[in-house]
């Protein structure tokens, strides 16, 4: 990882350079937290002029709204052409960033990535990439560390959000003693974690738990896929977001619950995102690598984490699915 050069960096900045921060299309708390966080870091460091901004629609999700820095959020369309400095959080490659892609490759601006996926193409001038790191937001609090900035509560809430949210609540395998020493190291700031888990991952629209309702009770179970590993799906249509005036973003963590059944490795969440269009969460318990799947079907991800966007009905995506799946897990002896 180039952490010198990304150091060299952000120190050659001036007080008259701005600096545009961007994140994947439909940031999660990662992409936000991450971006956010460094953001009040580089407003500490002196630098005046910033925007942050991801592709498609400027909306943030319900939950992310109380994040700190949010005014700092311009449009994808009115973000500065011509920033001195690019630097972008949490996606793997250039395509994460739809419009935005097209900055990157300006004359006179250098990219930083800092980002924590295994299949990041290193797109940028300069990549801090870490496959070890839990979120982007460790990377990013290291990067600080080598600024010299101190922690403060505002920085702290933003990068505690995208640590709590990529480790499923200090849940995951890659939480490790060294995640939840940054964690300490965040709270010492004075952030409160009730507060904070109760807003991001315990507050929903009553009309959310209706909607979650009707998608669980489509959920199916196929022991055979996956050869024999088994997987359990669900799919929600644009229809069902309607009926309960939902938004797109309280599908998010259905995936949580449909990955609890115990038949199955491999779970999906199919969620509709257009006519024939679906974008697609997969998660797996090890025995498959699902970034893998994800990436021949056009996405990507991590090893037990990983989405893409499907095309056609919601039975073809999941059949696109189980044919990848067969095709990813290599049989084992007593199941040939
Ligand atoms: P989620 O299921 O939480 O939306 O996504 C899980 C992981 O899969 C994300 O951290 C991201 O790395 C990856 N991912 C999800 N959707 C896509 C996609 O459409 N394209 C790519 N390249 N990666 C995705
Ligand atoms: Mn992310
Ligand atoms: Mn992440």
């Amino acid at each position: 990882a180039d952490w010198a050069a990304a150091v060299a960096a952000v120190r050659d900045l001036t007080p008259d350079s701005r600096v545009l921060l961007i994140c994947h299309v439909n940031p999660d708390g990662d992409a936000l937290g991450s971006m956010l966080g460094f953001a009040f870091g580089l407003r500490r460091l002196g630098v005046r002029h910033l925007q942050t901004t991801f592709p498609g629609p400027p909306e943030v999700p319900e939950p992310l709204r109380g994040l700190p820095g949010l005014d700092l959020l311009v449009p994808a369309d009115e973000a500065w052409l011509d920033p001195d400095l690019v630097i972008c959080f949490d996606a793997a490659s250039a395509s994460r960033l739809g419009t935005l892609a097209g900055r990157l490759d300006r004359v006179g601006t250098t990219t930083v990535v800092l980002d924590h996926h295994a299949s990041n193409t290193r797109f940028g001038g300069i990549n801090v990439i870490d496959p070890a790191a839990a979120a982007t937001s460790v990377v990013a609090e290291e990067l600080l560390a080598r600024l010299g900035v101190p922690l403060d509560a505002e920085i702290a809430e933003c990068l505690y959000v995208a640590l709590a949210t990529d480790t499923g609540s200090f849940r995951f395998a890659m939480t490790t003693p060294a995640v939840h020493e940054m964690a300490a190291r965040l709270l010492a700031t004075g952030i409160r974690p009730g507060e904070i888990s109760r807003r991001i991952f315990d507050t929903r629209p009553f009309g959310a738990i209706r909607l979650y309702g009707d998608v669980l009770s489509r959920v199916q179970l196929a022991p055979d896929a996956a050869c024999g590993l088994g997987l359990v799906w669900t799919y929600a249509t644009l229809d069902d977001l309607t009926r309960h005036g939902q938004r797109p973003y309280v599908l998010e963590p259905l995936i949580d619950s449909v990955r609890c059944a115990a038949e199955a490795d491999v779970s999906c969440v199919v969620k509709q995102i257009a006519e024939d269009e679906w974008a697609v969460s997969m998660r797996s318990k090890g025995g498959v690598d699902v970034s893998q799947v994800a990436v021949v079907l056009g996405g990507g991800g991590h090893r037990f984490a990983a989405g893409f966007t499907g095309r056609g009905s919601a039975t073809e995506v999941v059949d696109a699915i189980r044919d990848e799946l067969d095709r990813a897990v290599v049989p084992t002896e007593d199941q040939r």
